[in-house]
């Protein structure tokens, strides 16, 4: 290995990082073009995906209907450039990845035949699950044993070959038989019980069916997708999300130190064209 562990864990310290973790790149192998990081670096060795928690108290203005505060999905830049410059300084070549709506791309011209069309978009979900740093859930947001749904998710890719995380195991957190605490906690009736399947390397998993239409009109905690107006919402802190964290706290299957229980009283919430 190029860069064991330790070390790589110590980097991550360092940036004030909560979690990091190792996609192997053999979970690519399958992986289309248009979504693949080895479009973006056909020599990378490793997918480092990475995590900060979000605040509690971020949630708990919504939650209560006081005060709405964006959760963001995805880390700003900088840990990524300061990482990239770390993995440079130690002589491996390492590229960022910013991750934006899907929906956005491609939007440019394919410059060759056989070649995706820019950009290329790997999904940072994926890469968490198979970097092992938790998994997706029935409601379609990553989950953490660490936090639930309380992360920002970033994403590098390397040359450097670093010792890969198994991919974490779907259900260990979201018990998608029994719970389904989102699919109740959604007013405007947007995620179905249907699930629908997808694939996470070797792993078959499944979401639930979700309403584009009604989320992207949500009035229950949901931003509209700045990188992309017509894109699906941040979820974060919308009514599907928040019924996740306190489902999962509730039930004892995220531990926190949290003195009181995040949902205090009945949650409120709409549907789509009441409010
Ligand atoms: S974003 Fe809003 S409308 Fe969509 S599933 Fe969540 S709570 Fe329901
Ligand atoms: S609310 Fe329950 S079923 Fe839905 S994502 Fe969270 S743990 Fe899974």
């Amino acid at each position: 290995m190029d860069i064991t562990r330790e070390t790589l864990d110590k980097w991550a310290k360092s940036l004030g990082l909560d979690m990091i973790g190792v996609a192997s790149i053999d979970g690519y192998r399958h992986v289309a073009p248009q979504w693949n990081p080895l479009s973006i670096l056909p020599k990378a060795k490793s997918i480092i995906v990475y995590a900060k928690s979000i605040p509690r108290s971020y949630f708990r203005g919504i939650e209560e209907g006081t005060m709405w505060m964006r959760a963001n999905r995805y880390l700003p830049p900088q840990p990524a450039y300061y990482l990239c410059r770390i993995f440079e300084d130690n002589g491996w070549l390492a590229v960022p990845c910013s991750p934006m709506a899907a929906e956005r791309w491609p939007d440019g011209v394919v410059f060759k035949e056989g070649k995706p069309a820019p950009n290329v978009t790997p999904d940072i979900q994926l890469a968490a699950q198979l970097a092992g740093l938790g998994e997706i859930g029935f409601n379609g947001l990553f989950l953490t044993p660490q936090f639930g749904v309380r992360q920002s998710l970033g994403m590098i890719f390397t040359e450097a070959e670093i010792e890969p995380n198994q991919p974490f195991p779907s259900g260990q957190i979201c018990d998608r038989e029994n719970c389904k605490a989102c699919v109740q906690g959604c007013p405007a009736g947007a995620l179905a019980a249907k699930p629908v399947e997808r694939q996470v390397g070797d792993q078959t998993i499944t979401v639930g069916e979700i309403c584009r239409e009604k989320c992207s009109f949500c009035v229950n905690g949901a931003f509209p997708d700045t990188s992309l107006a017509t894109a699906p919402p941040n979820r974060l802190t919308a009514a599907c999300a928040r019924a996740c964290i306190a489902c999962l706290e509730d039930s004892g299957k995220i531990q926190t130190n949290y003195k009181s229980p995040f949902r205090r009283r009945e949650a409120w919430g709409f549907a789509t064209f009441e409010a």
